[in-house]
């Protein structure tokens, strides 16, 4: 199985850049554990150089990555300085399948980015230790500027940092060909509701769910639409909400948040609502749900198939 090694940046008494009321430390510790909550549906040891605030060397790092005999490392990092956009670092002696690889990933990342608005600074070369002391192919991830607003307001949204978590694993299924764990598990949700006529077509498991595809899936199967329908996916959301499963209006292709997610699920199950934590808690209490979600958090078609389909099997 390959042994994949994320590294966030800095930590303990090393914030790392600074600006806007955020530190690069806590940022990158962050969309290091959004990336390794990514990859945990494909077949991959997937480690932490560190999981907490913690001080910790270049030299440490690498050591574990070492030790570890890993296949790839990944270290994420903020920028600082003044500038804007994304770039990406191998090292200057990086051999022919480190380069390879690094392009696969710094591509999937660029193009997440250039999506954002963001530019694409280029994939450089760089003589930094974590980069030089490991062993394997790596790659480090300088992902926009902390200290230029338009980049630190981004940054700032847990939802953004998912999404840049989200193209940092894809680009890594992508350069390692990772596999899904179980694919039938994995992807026979999303087909499941595709055979039970809840949706038409195929979905990526990482893609996010907007709403009115939610909306078309969730009246669909409690029989207010049905796939003959014309395609609506505002007059969908208006259904779902004259239906008393969401109370406020939302954009049709708006990204469906954990929270309201959540909300929408257990109000369907007939349970009362409460507030969002508290709703997922719910989910998760009930068997639902692995792991607890930030409310905020976009919902990907993975777990939307996954969640769904257990309720509808209750
Ligand atoms: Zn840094």
């Amino acid at each position: 199985m390959a042994i994949i090694v994320i590294d966030p940046g800095h930590g303990g008494s090393d914030p790392g850049a600074v600006g806007y009321g955020l530190r690069e430390k806590d940022l990158t510790l962050d969309i290091a554990a959004k990336t390794c909550d990514a990859l945990r549906s494909y077949v991959a040891d997937v480690y932490m150089t560190r999981d907490t605030d913690v001080d910790m060397e270049p030299a440490q790092r690498a050591a574990l990555a070492n030790r570890l005999g890993a296949a790839y490392c990944l270290s994420i990092h903020i920028n600082a300085g003044g500038g804007t956009g994304f770039e990406s670092f191998v090292h200057v002696n990086a051999g022919d399948r480190s380069l390879a690889l690094g392009d696969i990933i710094h591509r999937r990342v660029s193009s997440f980015y250039n999506s954002s608005g963001f530019m694409d600074r280029g994939r450089k070369n760089a003589n930094f230790a974590i980069l030089r002391l490991t062993q394997m192919p790596a790659l480090l991830l300088e992902n926009l500027f902390v200290d230029t607003a338009r980049d630190a307001i981004k940054l700032a949204v847990p939802a953004f940092r998912q999404q840049i978590a989200n193209a940092i694993a894809a680009g890594l299924v992508q350069a390692l060909g990772l596999k899904l764990v179980s694919p039938a598990d994995q992807m026979g949700g999303i087909s499941k509701m595709k055979i039970d006529g809840l949706i038409v077509s195929d979905h990526d498991s990482t893609e996010n769910i907007t709403w009115g595809t939610f909306a078309a899936v969730i009246n669909r199967s409690i029989g207010r639409s049905s796939l003959g329908d014309q395609w609506n996916p505002a007059g969908e959301v208006a259904k779902l909400k004259s239906a008393g499963l969401i109370f406020s209006d939302h954009d049709e292709k708006g990204e469906v948040s954990w929270g309201e997610f959540a909300t929408v699920l257990n109000r369907l199950r007939g349970r009362s609502p409460w507030d969002p934590v508290a709703e997922i808690q719910k989910l998760k209490s009930d068997g639902l749900l692995d792991s607890v979600h930030e409310p905020v958090e976009v919902v990907n078609w993975a777990s939307f198939a996954g969640v769904f389909n257990a309720i509808r099997a209750n």
